[in-house]
């Protein structure tokens, strides 16, 4: 890795907070993290998304923060690829240099209080007002929403029309980004809702086509799926790393515990686990070099590789006995937890899959 583009020496996790989360996001920023596979004319790195993978990875194994992890994914594929992939010459110009040095966070907000799972509940709304657009609508568990500067929201052209998507700034009049509720896992990532009170949007806020939010739900959530894990990758290395030194070192009877078969057979499995998700986030790298389309290989990704961080999760824990209740690892376990939720849950991976193959239709 070159020099701008090193990862930064955050030191442990700290504890929650806005202010927090803006000063490790904007350090990513500043150490060039934020720039691979992002095309040059805007400032980024113009390399693939395996120098993209290798350095997430080793951000997550330094900083073992998967709140930090969650922020930049938001960050880079709720907005930055969001807007390479659909916006204008002008809207690109105007933002991707911000977001990729850190002069602007961003993300993107999709769900809502009554719609997770579910896109087609979706019921913001946009409504054609004189040369804009006004939106109205409640948006719930948004990545980033305390302290972004843009976000991409998608809302129905008026009541049951279909999706598009906006680029909505922090300080439009009638768009509140707010703080919390707070839920468990990801603790360091801030997250809040999004409140939109006749917020007055003109028409050049429109990302991409008018109607063509559901396709691009679609395509941002295959990029978050295929690569949100790759972070947790350098979490998962740690992990096995410190239990295997556990095990090492832990008297059992007349050896250790490493000697004990079902010990040593467990942490097989977490390496078999590791390695296994990283093979998949790198077959997607390779097909998004390629140039093909990720909807299988993200699906199939997002679901091995969330399981996994959790099963790995509660066997570390486990393998260190009472002692793994003690310090980082079971906040670990609440990260995993909410790493099975965002960008789709499990049974929602599955159900694609399931599609992909021609069954299930009753969802
Ligand atoms: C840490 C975190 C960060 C997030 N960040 C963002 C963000 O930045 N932007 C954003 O827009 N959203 C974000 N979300 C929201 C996330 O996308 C939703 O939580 C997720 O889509 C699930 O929706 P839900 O929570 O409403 O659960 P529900 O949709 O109510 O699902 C509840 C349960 O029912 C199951 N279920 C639901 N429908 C089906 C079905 N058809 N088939 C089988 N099982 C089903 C689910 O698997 C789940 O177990 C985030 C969530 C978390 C936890």
């Amino acid at each position: 890795m070159s020099d701008h583009l090193s990862v930064p020496d955050l030191g442990p996790a700290p504890g929650t907070g806005t202010a927090q989360a803006r000063e490790r996001l904007l350090a990513c920023a500043g150490a060039g993290l934020l720039r691979h596979a992002v095309d040059p004319e805007y400032g980024g790195a113009g390399d693939g998304f395996h120098e993209l993978v290798a350095a997430h990875e080793a951000l997550g194994r330094r900083s073992r923060d998967p709140g930090l992890l969650l922020a930049v994914n938001a960050h880079l594929w709720g907005s930055v690829f969001a807007l390479q992939k659909f916006g204008s010459a002008g809207q690109r110009a105007a933002w991707i240099p911000k977001l990729l040095d850190g002069r602007a966070i961003g993300g993107h907000a999709i769900t809502e209080p009554q719609a997770g799972s579910d896109v087609q509940g979706l019921a913001a709304t946009a409504v054609e007002d004189g040369d804009g657009y006004r939106l109205n609508g409640h948006k719930r568990f948004i990545t980033n929403a305390p302290l972004a500067d843009l976000l991409v929201v998608y809302a129905r052209l008026g009541e049951g029309g279909p999706l598009s998507a906006f680029l909505v700034q922090a300080d439009d009049p009638g768009a509140g980004f707010r703080d919390g509720p707070v839920v468990q896992g990801c603790a360091t990532a801030s997250m809040g809702d999004v409140v939109l009170e006749d917020c007055r949007l003109p028409k050049t806020r429109l990302l991409g086509r008018e109607g063509a939010g559901a396709t691009m739900i679609q395509l941002a959530l295959e990029l978050e799926r295929a690569f949100v894990f790759a972070g947790l990758l350098g979490v998962m290395e740690w992990q096995l790393e410190h239990v295997t030194a556990h095990v090492r070192l832990r008297p059992s009877g007349d050896g250790r515990l490493a000697d004990v078969q079902a010990v040593a057979h467990r942490v097989a499995a977490m390496k078999l686990r590791l390695d296994t998700a990283r093979l998949w986030i790198e077959r997607c790298a390779a097909l998004c070099e390629a140039g093909r389309r990720i909807t299988l290989a993200s699906a199939q990704t997002k679901l091995y590789a969330s399981e996994a961080f959790l099963d790995n999760s509660l066997d570390a824990v486990h393998l260190l006995g009472a002692a793994g209740l003690q310090g980082e690892l079971p906040a670990l376990v609440q990260d995993a937890l909410a790493g099975r939720l965002l960008s789709g849950s499990s049974e929602i991976q599955k159900n694609i899959i399931a599609a992909l193959l021609g069954l299930g239709g009753r969802r």
